[in-house]
């Protein structure tokens, strides 16, 4: 009869969000469980989890929820930005609903605040490994395959390109992001020849005083990157796989 009961409260406690005799937040949260999906099982668990730990009665939940693309407006790409070893791309936006503050008892649903708030978007490529917290600051870190890209959906030239970024600077900021951006720009294996590259100064030779209009003249020991024979190919044929790198033609170009 024991395990017989304990049975039963097993069930019941699996029925049951929780033990509380109260209306905790765990159970208002749980009856809208069938009201949302991200439709990813492991997400919605995840998420599912921390409405489920919080028991309180009347203080703000804590917990994460699940809010669709359509209740985030004005989105607007703010550029790549570094997080951890990975960069990113960011967005800002309006989140229509705003922060959950407390529960109407009225209305029977949670009551809002900060309606219209501004927020910070990151775009995360298709595969999200985990999520941990940085303990100093307390921030969320999302662990991302950040290596394939969103819109070409593999490892185009701008994301061989971003594997670059912390390997140069021209030391000027606004240079820097003006080259980045040519060079996120570049998707299709035709399209290299549309990116700028920074050329340290120690990669010229033989810089003549000669002026031509305004400009010098010197020897590029690299050379352009490769431009594809192939331009209907989607596979990057000027990404040398062997070496990691770009191949190049005309070294030593003036
Ligand atoms: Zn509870
Ligand atoms: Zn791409």
């Amino acid at each position: 009869m024991d395990s017989f009961n304990s049975f039963i409260k097993s069930v019941k406690e699996l029925i049951k969000s929780c033990d509380c005799d109260y209306e905790c937040n765990a159970k208002r949260f749980k009856q809208n469980f069938k009201n949302w999906t991200s439709e990813n099982y492991y997400l919605d668990k995840f998420i599912q989890d921390t409405q489920l730990s919080d028991h309180n009665y009347n203080f703000r939940p804590q917990a994460l929820e699940w809010i669709t693309y359509d209740r985030l407006y004005n989105i607007k790409y703010t550029g790549h930005r570094k997080y951890g070893e990975n960069w990113v791309d960011a967005y800002r936006a309006n989140w229509i609903d705003g922060c959950i503050y407390r529960w109407d008892n009225n209305s029977q649903n949670w009551e809002r605040n900060d309606q219209n708030l501004f927020v910070t978007l990151i775009a995360v490529s298709h595969k999200v490994y985990g999520i941990t917290q940085n303990p100093e600051t307390k921030d969320y870190v999302i662990i991302l395959d950040n290596d394939i890209c969103l819109e070409c959906e593999y490892t185009c030239n701008a994301i061989h390109f971003r594997r670059n970024f912390e390997n140069w600077t021209s030391g000027n900021n606004d240079i820097d992001e003006f080259v980045k951006n040519t060079q996120l720009s570049v998707h299709k294996v035709n399209e290299t020849s549309y990116a700028i590259e920074w050329i340290p100064y120690d990669r010229l030779y033989d810089i003549y005083n000669e002026e031509f209009g305004k400009m010098r003249r010197g020897n590029w020991i690299d050379g352009h990157i490769s431009i594809s024979e192939n331009s209907s190919s989607k596979l990057s044929d000027n990404w040398d796989n062997n070496n990691q790198n770009w191949k190049r033609e005309n070294q030593n170009m003036f």
